[in-house]
């Protein structure tokens, strides 16, 4: 019998994620479930009929490897439209497994034993096992302040000549900040005459709020350079079940980037392609995203006005960061479970996605629920409050 007991890890520091740990809770407890990023509505019906349509016009095989043109031309599209940036359909553009595989296949691409890899802190818990597995360092830069603003000091000191990458996540995924145009030209200039990779993460582009502008590394010729953009169907169009994303970069660094695509999955489902490259001729399933979430958000904190939980009001994302240290001093993964366990609510600890996983006793809410979930939220959110 093989003796498996004393096989290396990889990943010896590898946890099951949060999210899942949550979500099983909240599962286990039947609790409202404001924990993992998704929504609880269902995807466009128009939007599976299209799916249902391609799976019985055919389309059941392999598309190329690089995505279906049809939908390569939309994406294409969208990216000059919005943010004035021409990429080429045919090599600069690969549609991936949700937006983690584009991530993964981009910083195992680039990153080599030895790299250094910048990540702003808090951060989504995908980058850093990549950066590990590719043999790279990850450099922390924390986010200052209540509004998680960039420490350019900080940022400038950490540069120099191992840094292969710079991550970069806007709408940013906890705390519900976005960088604004002032922030990319600074991190245009601080890139000039370097040959750092810039790896923007935008899942969030479309679920940005009171009027902000989503700011895209492709907007920024300096940073658009040298920058692969990453983007996820799935937080877009309410279909995270089905893991589709995309990433665009130029034509030198998608060259390296498709290999580890083709080596990882090849391609992705031929079905769905086909359908978003019909459903994406009209743009306002995206252009009308932001309103309809920025609405959620405010109803989720009109109900929780009167509370001791303490909002930095979100900018983008579906998440809203609240603030309990008026209720209670108890460690946020603590508290969190707490919530689910005895008042049947279900968040994120916000620690884990800090250095040393620093508790500032704060809990992520993921609102993209129906009213009726937020209404029931809110009320298990009062009563905590005045009940603690
Ligand atoms: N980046 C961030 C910041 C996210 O929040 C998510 C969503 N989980 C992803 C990447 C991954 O997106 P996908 O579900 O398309 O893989
Ligand atoms: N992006 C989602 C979140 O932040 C989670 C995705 C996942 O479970 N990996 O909640």
């Amino acid at each position: 019998m093989p003796n498996f007991q004393h096989l290396p890890s990889k990943l010896p520091a590898g946890k099951t994620s949060i999210f899942s740990i949550m979500s099983n809770l909240s599962r286990k407890h039947k609790t409202i479930d404001m924990s993992q990023g998704f929504p609880n509505f269902e995807t466009d019906m128009k939007l599976k009929e299209l799916v249902c349509k391609a799976m019985k016009d055919g389309y059941n095989q392999y598309p190329p490897m690089n995505g279906i043109p049809e939908l390569r031309e939309q994406i294409v599209a969208k990216f000059d439209n919005l943010y004035g940036k021409k990429y080429d359909e045919t090599t600069e553009i690969i549609f991936t497994a949700g937006a983690t595989q584009a991530l993964y296949c981009a910083i195992t691409a680039f990153v080599h034993p030895g790299d250094e890899v910048i990540v702003f802190k808090p951060a989504y818990d995908s980058y850093e096992p990549d950066i590990k597995l590719a043999g790279g360092k990850p450099v922390f830069v924390q986010l200052k302040g209540e509004d998680f603003k960039i420490d350019w000091e900080d940022l400038e000191q950490k540069i120099n000549s191992k840094t292969r990458m710079i991550v970069i996540n806007t709408p940013h995924n906890p705390t519900g900040t976005i960088l604004r145009e002032a922030d990319m030209l600074k991190l245009e200039k601080l890139l000039e005459n370097t040959n750092i990779i810039l790896l923007s993460d935008e899942v969030y582009e479309h679920l940005i709020f009171d009027g902000e502008q989503h700011q895209s590394a492709s907007k920024f010729p300096g940073l658009a350079e040298r920058a692969i953009v990453c983007a996820s169907f799935g937080k877009t169009f309410h279909n995270t079940g089905w893991k589709m994303g995309y990433c665009v970069a130029p034509e030198i660094l998608m060259k390296e980037i498709i290999k580890f695509h083709q080596a990882t999955v090849f391609c992705v489902n031929h079905p769905m392609q086909r359908a978003f490259a019909e459903y994406l001729k009209e743009p306002e399933h995206y252009l009308e995203l932001g309103d309809f979430y920025q609405e959620k958000r405010d109803k989720f904190l009109e109900l929780i006005k009167d509370t001791r939980f303490k909002a930095v009001i979100s900018k983008g994302t579906y998440f809203q960061v609240l603030d309990y240290s008026e209720i209670t001093d108890e460690y946020d993964v603590d508290f969190s479970k707490r919530l689910i366990t005895e008042f049947g609510l279900a968040s994120i600890p916000v620690s884990v996605f800090n250095i040393d996983g620093k508790d500032n006793k704060q809990l992520r809410f993921c609102f993209a629920k129906t009213d009726d979930t937020l209404e029931k939220a809110a009320k298990i959110l009062n009563r905590i409050s005045e009940e603690l």
